[in-house]
């Protein structure tokens, strides 16, 4: 079969590998259609890990079952998360199921999801396996996972009616966050991000104010939502300038959820009086998603909640994946690129 092979963000090759062979408990997935999630170029993060074939937002069919697994039949049209809880442990009873060690020790996709057939372990054919809806076709399915992160953070930060929100970075999961905090009932949402083309996204998928990031972000912001500060504040990007306005940016009462890594080795000199006095702020964050977040992903998808259909820019086969990873690193014409390991 053919995979890609992934070597540094401007070197991903595609190249031959074995068919996965399938043991108990676990199935082989043929896979459709597989997103590339900004994580994936985190170059920094994988130096040490190459070459290794990435690629975790995956929707495809059953192809082969391994004894043992009663759930599935060949031909069901399936997602599959590549991080699973144990669902036993002390955080996963209290449902912080996104700080098991089961999960973050890594509980992996053989090869990944950049490949035709991808060998799903058992744990996660027990626990981490969801039936694609009907009406739901293969790309929209991908956003399974970055929804279900998406979702993760704001039932975190309990963002509902009433809240104005502000979402700094409107790559895609500052967008999915634009269009869930609408869906969920959000007041007043304002956007911001360097790229105008992305401010444009911004307002097409919910953002009532969307505004430059610049020097003047957090003043800005508060200029757009009618002189007040945010009850919500989501940080979908790096940018230590972001992690400044975030904090000038919130309500008294309010949360901010940071739910994107900053550049390798970059710190922030933080005072706590700037949030202890007379603030009481809340700030939290999100990483992952779990698997009640994929089963909500999915129904929002399938209940057209969340336009994601609307957020794919690209569809590209296998052989084009390098030019998917340039499209999302510049960013600036891209939204959601889907790469169809079939074609
Ligand atoms: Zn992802
Ligand atoms: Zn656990």
């Amino acid at each position: 079969m053919r995979v890609a092979m992934y070597y540094a963000n401007d070197d991903v090759r595609v190249e031959e590998a074995p068919i996965p062979g399938i043991g108990e408990g676990e199935l082989l997935m043929r896979i459709e259609a597989s997103g590339i999630c900004g994580s994936d170029l985190m170059e920094w993060y994988r130096r040490d890990k190459v070459p290794l074939v990435l690629g975790h937002e995956v929707s495809g069919t059953v192809e082969k079952i391994g004894t043992g697994v009663g759930k599935y039949k060949v031909g069901d049209r399936i997602v599959v998360s590549h991080h699973v809880p144990c669902n036993s442990c002390d955080y996963c009873q209290r449902g912080d199921h996104t700080v098991c060690e089961t999960l973050q020790k890594g509980t992996h996709f053989d090869p990944g999801g950049f490949a035709e057939f991808l060998r799903v372990p058992a744990i996660n054919a027990e626990k981490g396996v969801y039936l694609i809806p009907e009406g739901v076709d293969f790309p929209e399915a991908t956003f399974a996972e970055p929804l279900a992160c998406v979702l993760r953070g704001q039932e975190k930060i309990h963002l509902g009616k009433g809240h104005s929100v502000f979402v700094i970075g409107s790559g895609i999961s500052g967008l999915l966050h634009i269009a869930l905090a609408k869906a969920r009932g959000a007041d007043r949402i304002i956007a911001a991000d360097i790229s105008g083309f992305r401010l444009g996204a911004a307002r097409k998928f919910g953002a009532d104010e969307a505004i430059a990031a610049d020097e003047n972000l957090a003043a800005n912001m508060i200029a757009a939502n009618n002189g007040k500060k945010a009850d919500r504040v989501i940080l979908c990007t790096g940018a230590l300038s972001a992690v400044t306005a975030t904090l000038e940016s919130v309500e008294h009462g309010g949360t901010v959820l940071f739910f994107a890594p900053t550049n390798e080795g970059e710190e922030l000199p933080f005072s706590i009086n700037k949030v202890f006095w007379k603030t009481e702020v809340t700030l939290t964050t999100t990483y992952a998603g779990a698997p009640p977040d994929h089963v909500k992903a999915l129904e929002l998808i399938r209940d057209n909640a969340i336009p994601v259909k609307e957020m794919i820019t690209h569809t590209l086969p296998l052989a084009d994946i390098q030019r998917g990873f340039d499209l999302v690193a510049t960013g600036d014409e891209s939204i959601k690129v889907i790469i169809q390991p079939q074609v």
